[in-house]
């Protein structure tokens, strides 16, 4: 844990932390080291962890990236940090990330990080004049750099597998539901799901195992099945596999660069004893609108908690309560995030709730079919998960579309709720390309298995 606290204090340029405190991370090792003295230590005992500033942790304080929650220290811990701790791992603090999730580069951060007085965009451990992608980006960051030897992600769209494929480190995010959202502050419910992300696919697997599993009476969509121990099968034979790849992942947009990497993946597949199948997604492109409907519609909802009553902010000069409420969201929340909730605000209005909200709900089934359609030809799909590798910082300038399009190859599975991964599969002109695993609902030890083979 000493180690790692060094590095990230050594690192702090690179901006991934928002929150340290060594007294709680060495009193927690302590403990730890205990723990193994007296032989009482389940397995991760005194790994030490990184979270996204996502989870609500009593420890630490949490801001979802936002200045809405300046201050705010949650009295409980989100379920996916009790369980890791529960294994025995050891927090190091909390990483940045794009403002209550809502981001592809870590650009739209607004709460200070640790050692600046102010907010600033997470760099790029490969070229820090780039994005580490996002919004899970201190994580990715955090592994990729070595701060941390694993983090915790949330995924709504893509924001464990697209920082993961920037910095090249390996993250999954498996079927919704297999995680408790409990203490996941909320951005879009039905899409929101936590996973891992670290230096390997047998890392993400123990912390996968760790932290997943049915959580009843907190979070109601948590998914009634026993947690798995996803380490069994990494080493099964690939012999057989049926790998799909949508022609849509790899057409006119992708970098020339990216294919090349996503190809030459493809052929050390074969050569481990897969099949490459070509099969279609042909709403691959559609899932870009779909999800900027259905994720502001929900992220409207949800936001309506911050009035500047309840948690953190609460503007200093106002003339009433209507007036309270008003000044704190104006000056809590980024433009991003003001966006969305214009966004999904009108897409869930009277007169255009049908045209809009009911509409996305409609191909969003039918984005999930067409994946049902190619498992029955494959067992996994693959493709890239980002077009690109990481842009530089401030390139995408004031246009939140180009951020919205890049997400095109990571939504699609989002939207079906199934279990995705991104591992390093090569370069693009020195930065890291990651490979994308798309498995069917509780595939994700396939995907482990899939991934460990290949590294
Ligand atoms: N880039 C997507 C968005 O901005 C996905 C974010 C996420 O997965 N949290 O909504």
């Amino acid at each position: 844990a000493q180690h790692f606290l060094d590095r990230a204090k050594a690192q702090q340029a690179l901006g991934a932390f928002l929150a340290i405190d060594e007294g709680v991370t060495l009193a927690q090792a302590r403990a730890a080291d205990a723990r193994l003295a007296a032989g009482d230590a389940p397995g991760l005992t005194g790994v030490p962890v990184a979270h996204k500033d996502i989870f609500v942790t009593t420890d630490f304080p949490t801001t979802a990236g936002s200045r809405m929650l300046a201050g705010y220290r949650s009295p409980f811990d989100a379920t996916v940090v009790r369980k890791l701790a529960d294994a025995g791992m050891v927090t190091l603090g909390k990483l940045s990330c794009d403002e209550f999730a809502m981001g592809s580069a870590n650009e739209n951060v607004a709460a200070p990080a640790v050692g600046a007085d102010h907010a600033v965009p997470v760099r790029n451990p490969w070229d820090t004049s780039r994005i580490p992608g996002g919004s899970s980006g201190g994580s990715a960051v955090a592994v990729a750099a070595g701060l941390a030897p694993a983090a915790t992600g949330t995924d709504t769209g893509g924001s464990i597998r697209q920082p993961a494929s920037f910095c090249g480190v390996t993250g999954i995010k498996p079927t919704y539901g297999r995680a408790s959202r409990y203490g996941m502050v909320a951005f879009a419910s039905s899409l929101d799901q936590a996973g891992p992300m670290a230096r390997s696919a047998e890392d993400c697997a123990l912390l996968l195992s760790a932290m997943t599993g049915p959580d009843p009476m907190r979070d109601a969509t948590s998914l009634d099945r026993p947690a798995e121990d996803y380490t069994r099968s990494l080493s099964d034979s690939l012999e057989g596999l049926r790998i799909g790849v949508p022609k849509e992942f790899l057409g006119e947009g992708v970098a020339p660069g990216v294919r090349a990497a996503i190809d030459a993946a493809l052929a050390e597949y074969e050569k481990l004893g897969a099949r490459r199948v070509e099969v279609s997604l042909p709403r691959t492109e559609l899932s870009i609108p779909v999800y900027y409907i259905l994720a502001a519609a929900e992220a409207s909802s949800n936001l309506s908690r911050f009035d500047g009553v309840k948690f953190g902010f609460r503007a200093k000069d106002y003339r009433d309560l209507a007036d309270m409420y008003r000044k704190t969201r104006e000056q809590g929340f980024g433009d991003e995030v003001k966006r969305r909730i214009m966004i999904g605000t009108y897409v869930l209005s009277h007169g255009y709730y049908d045209a809009y909200y009911l509409q996305a709900q409609k191909v969003r089934r039918m984005i999930a079919d067409d994946f049902q359609q190619a498992f029955k030809t494959c067992d996994v799909i693959a493709g890239p998960a980002a077009p690109t590798v990481a842009w530089k910082i401030g390139e995408h300038g004031d246009d939140p579309v180009a951020d919205y399009l890049a997400d095109v190859f990571t939504l699609p599975g989002s939207l079906a709720g199934l279990p995705g991964m991104s591992l390093p599969a090569g370069f693009d002109a020195n930065m890291p390309v990651g490979l994308q695993l798309i498995g069917n609902y509780f595939g994700e030890a396939r995907l482990l298995n899939a991934a460990h083979r290949f590294q």
